[in-house]
């Protein structure tokens, strides 16, 4: 079969298992989106949506943020993984949000990327998912179910977005980048276990995938 047969099949898969797949991250705008994506990191979804309703309550907005001390926003975002390392990227992101863009988001990929904390992959979030800009964020879980489905050969996460972005087309690649995140957390076991159970590895995995 080929890829982009293989892509389209998985697609109609995917689009059936999750027809409108949520924003798993708790927010109300472009800033909250950011801030929740950077706790993010090394952390599940589930305990960043628990530290961020007592954060947001103190400051919802790049000027309340920057006036919190440091200290006060570790305090609140402690129980995330890299914590003193965050609080200290979601405060001086917030001063730099002020000064150079006027207390906003910038809608912008490479204005998102020279933010403190903010990686490509979170800048590909904030602005498919707050702005609605089409973009696809890969992360490793992402990079893996791509090539178990033969849809990349790549060795690394940049070169399987650009392969995933050339298979689908670019309004769907917010809903697709969902989509493999659920089904890579709802079906895919950390242990070995029967690849011919799997709705879409049971027919588009390489041969060498062992389920793992
Ligand atoms: S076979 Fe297993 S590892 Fe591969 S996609 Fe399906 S559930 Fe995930």
């Amino acid at each position: 079969m080929k890829r982009q047969e293989r892509a389209d099949r998985i697609g109609d898969i995917l689009d059936r298992i999750y027809p409108r797949p949520p924003i798993p991250l708790e927010h109300d705008d472009p800033f909250t989106l950011l801030i929740a994506v950077l706790l993010s990191a090394q952390t599940t979804d589930a305990q960043v949506n628990r530290v961020t309703p007592p954060l947001f309550a103190k400051a919802s907005g790049p000027a309340t943020m920057a006036a919190l001390p440091e200290h006060e926003i570790h305090a609140l975002i402690r129980t995330c993984g890299l914590a003193p390392g965050k609080a200290r990227n979601i405060k001086r992101l917030s001063q730099l949000l002020l000064v150079e863009h006027g207390g906003k988001v910038p809608q912008d990929m490479a204005a998102l990327e020279a933010l403190p904390g903010v990686g490509h992959k979170t800048a590909s979030v904030v602005m498919v998912q707050a702005f609605g800009v089409p973009a696809f964020p890969v992360d490793t879980h992402i990079h893996r179910l791509a090539r178990r489905w033969q849809l990349s050969r790549a060795k690394n996460v940049e070169q399987t977005e650009r392969d995933l972005k050339k298979l689908f087309p670019s309004s769907d690649w917010g809903k697709r980048h969902l989509q493999m995140i659920y089904f890579g957390r709802e079906y895919c076991p950390a242990r070995l276990h029967d690849t011919k159970a799997c709705p879409i590895c049971s027919w588009a995995a390489a041969k060498n995938h062992s389920g793992l």
